[in-house]
């Protein structure tokens, strides 16, 4: 099963990414490979310069470091997107086999580079990094002059016509807005990430009808604040298993030998099934909240956090991230109301009478010593995420009307899954 879409959303303009498979001929595959190879050593070299401009910058001025000796010169400007995407038409003349990428998409890649370095400023985390021969696994065409799907093929510049399976169709007055090409397991499998837009006016959801609180765990995937519990999916386990299997078998072939690349094919082939299974889960889930109610809270988890502690290889697989922000998109399409809240505290504090119940992780149960409030943990976790919703939303707006406005995505009428919907209020 292959399927992904996920969305920005805002008042006049609707983005969706819907991922098709590709099939390439033997021709159109090599040299797909050998476009993601030269933008490759081209992040890598504007990369280079990026960091030996930063490092020039932390020699001091008055002390000259031995080690760190920079031919360039202190009133070098950055090389800022603008500087080294001018610098490709030099560069083409120097290394000629640029010219065989089309420019867009080695423009795109120095893009990429530097929307990286302009998240790590802002975060202070993620750095760019070198890219090792393989790391590279997409590129971008940022425009179309005209429709590129015809049929059953996608015309790409410089590529051809490469065979599509449109599983599904492209909804009625979206624009294509660019195609990122994907190579999946080692380059044994292609993907096309669609961007489609479409210009609307799209009213927001305001909080309506029934609300509910979510907490999430690592005992059980999810808890509501109705005590309604998911389980950690168990299948997870047996295919972790599986890959462990996998790895373990790649890891005894000779290194660079044809059996051990065919292993590694399988080792990536299950991880993408993996990724998959798990994201299928999350959109079920996701589908079963908005079944029960039309505004939903959760815990704005620090993820990142999360996953650099100890927890982490279990945050990981949990991915919690990945499902909150699947839940937002599936919230919005369904027109129920999604909040993050405040994750502080929300397990240290008794929902009945506010009071602060400290326990660690491996107590289970939340029993409150000033009002006698016994509960499980999460159940109480869950039910202070509501709370902190209200506070955000306004009890009162629990009052408040269905928005009105019908609006379809993806051909599917949302007025009438509403009508399906079991609505109390
Ligand atoms: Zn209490």
């Amino acid at each position: 099963m292959t399927f992904t879409d996920f969305a920005c959303y805002g008042r006049t303009m609707l983005t969706m990414n819907y991922t098709y498979r590709l099939y390439p001929d033997a021709q159109q595959q090599s040299l797909m490979k050998e476009w993601l190879e030269t933008c490759r050593r081209l992040y890598n070299y504007a990369l280079r310069e990026l960091k030996d401009w930063l490092a020039s910058r932390k020699c001091l001025a008055d002390k000259c470091s031995l080690e760190k000796e920079y031919i360039i010169p202190a009133d070098a400007p950055f090389p800022s997107y603008q500087s080294q995407q001018d610098a490709l038409p030099k560069a083409k003349k120097k290394y000629p086999h640029l010219t065989s990428v089309y420019s867009q998409v080695l423009q795109t890649t120095i893009r990429r580079l530097h929307d990286t370095w302009e998240n790590f400023q802002k975060r202070e985390f993620g750095f760019p990094r070198f890219k090792k021969f393989g790391q590279f696994k997409s590129f971008v065409f940022p425009q179309f002059k005209t429709n590129p799907v015809t049929g059953c093929h996608l015309r790409l510049p410089k590529i051809g016509d490469v065979r599509i399976n449109l599983h599904r169709p492209i909804p009625d007055g979206f624009v294509l807005k660019q195609v990122r090409v994907l190579s999946k397991a080692r380059g044994t499998e292609w993907y096309a990430v669609v961007t489609l837009q479409l210009n609307v006016s799209i009213p927001d959801t305001s909080p309506h009808g029934r609300m509910i609180g979510i907490d999430l765990g690592l005992e059980r995937f999810l808890t509501t604040s109705d005590n309604a519990s998911v389980e950690r999916p168990k299948f997870l386990k047996s295919k972790h298993r599986k890959l462990k299997l996998l790895q373990r078998r790649a890891s005894r072939k000779q290194k660079r030998s044809n059996n051990w690349e065919k292993s590694q094919i399988k080792v990536a082939k299950f991880h993408h099934n993996i990724a998959n299974a798990r994201k299928d889960f999350h959109y079920k889930t996701a589908h079963q909240l908005c079944d029960q109610a039309q505004t939903i809270f959760a815990e704005d988890l620090n993820t990142v956090g999360l996953n650099r502690g100890m927890l982490r290889k279990d945050c990981i697989d949990a991915s919690w991230g990945q499902f909150l922000s699947l839940t937002q998109w599936v919230c919005w399409k369904r027109g129920a109301f999604f909040q993050r809240v405040n994750p502080n505290g929300t397990s240290q504090t008794c929902p009945q009478c506010l009071a602060t119940v400290k326990k660690d992780l491996s107590v289970r149960l939340h029993v409150c010593p000033e009002c006698k409030y016994e509960t499980h943990r999460d159940h109480a976790a869950a039910e202070m995420v509501l709370i902190r919703g209200y506070e955000i939303v306004g009890r009162d707006s629990a009052e408040l009307k269905e928005p009105d406005g019908s609006r379809s995505v993806g051909g599917e009428s949302l007025d009438k899954r509403r009508k399906s919907r079991n609505v109390s209020s």
